[in-house]
């Protein structure tokens, strides 16, 4: 017998089939306020296709979950089948949103929301747009951190979902790329253009890592291009935090990038000024 479903009974099992879709994360950090408006649920998707030498997530980069060593289970998902025994767990797009809508209150009250970082989020596409597309429907703002190396079809399809993209500039020199993060810049700059250009919301995040990023020429270099090629006038410089080498020290890692002091107020102030004088707005 031939059953004709009505639009409400394909609505309904379109969103089954969507909460059911699950991937990999690694954590989930609450109450967080640098990752995009008001107070936030973070959520760290796992797998990255970049090497940074002082990437603070080095647990981040495997895209399956890994053995755990000394490093903390995902202490907001304690029931996570897996968790606590190795970095990063399996979960579904039903019980991550259950995790996420016990903070809604919070969202609407300081104008937040939630932000899938990682990682690179866009490494996991089906995850991703699904649960984009759910906090969406529910009316939960939505932040994209990514790294921006990753095809543009990708980005353009989860583009619908997404009410801001944190979008990563780390340096503009192509070799000086590439040897301290394992890949070329040229895809991550096309991208930021064709997103530009398709008028897609963005903030550009610039990590200020002590001689690699943090260099003169290279925020010379960051901001012409950003004038010249772009309309995108948004940025966040984000200071250096020492925090990253214990974790390295946790995991047994060496730190590339060797030890550095944190920047004084004056000089993250001088860096600010350097963009705003022409005329970009500096998140702080
Ligand atoms: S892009 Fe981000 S998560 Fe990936 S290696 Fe670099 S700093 Fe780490």
């Amino acid at each position: 017998m031939t059953t004709v479903s009505t639009q409400k009974e394909r609505n309904i099992a379109a969103e089954t089939a969507t909460r059911s879709v699950s991937g990999y994360i690694y954590d989930l950090k609450k109450y967080a306020i640098h990752d995009g408006p008001g107070i936030r649920t973070t959520v760290f998707l796992k797998g990255c296709p970049l090497d940074c030498w002082w990437c603070h997530n080095p647990e981040s980069r495997d895209p399956k979950p890994e053995p755990r060593g000394n490093m903390r289970p995902i202490k907001n998902l304690p029931l996570l089948e897996g968790n606590g025994h190795s970095i990063g767990a399996k979960v579904s797009v039903a019980a991550l949103m259950q995790e996420i809508r016990k903070d809604v209150l919070f969202f609407d009250e300081s104008g937040g929301g939630v932000t899938f970082s990682g990682g690179e989020p866009l490494m996991q596409p089906e995850f991703l747009i699904a649960l984009l597309r759910t906090c969406k429907t529910e009316g939960i703002h939505t932040v994209v951190d990514t790294s921006g190396y990753i095809p543009f079809r990708v980005i353009k399809e989860t583009a619908p979902w997404t009410d801001l993209f944190l979008y990563d500039i780390k340096l503009m020199d192509e070799s000086l790329h590439k040897k301290y993060t394992g890949v070329s810049n040229r895809r991550i700059l096309d991208n930021l253009l064709q997103m530009d250009q398709g008028g897609y919301p963005l903030l550009i995040r610039i990590p200020l890592i002590p001689g690699f990023t943090d260099t003169d020429g290279n925020l010379e270099a960051i901001r012409n291009f950003l004038l010249e090629k772009t309309r995108i006038r948004d940025v966040e410089l984000l200071p250096y935090n020492s925090m990253g080498e214990s974790k390295y020290e946790r995991l047994g890692l060496d730190y590339r990038p060797g030890k550095h002091a944190m920047p004084a107020e004056e000089e993250m102030a001088t860096k600010r000024a350097f963009f705003r004088e022409k005329g970009f707005r500096v998140r702080e």
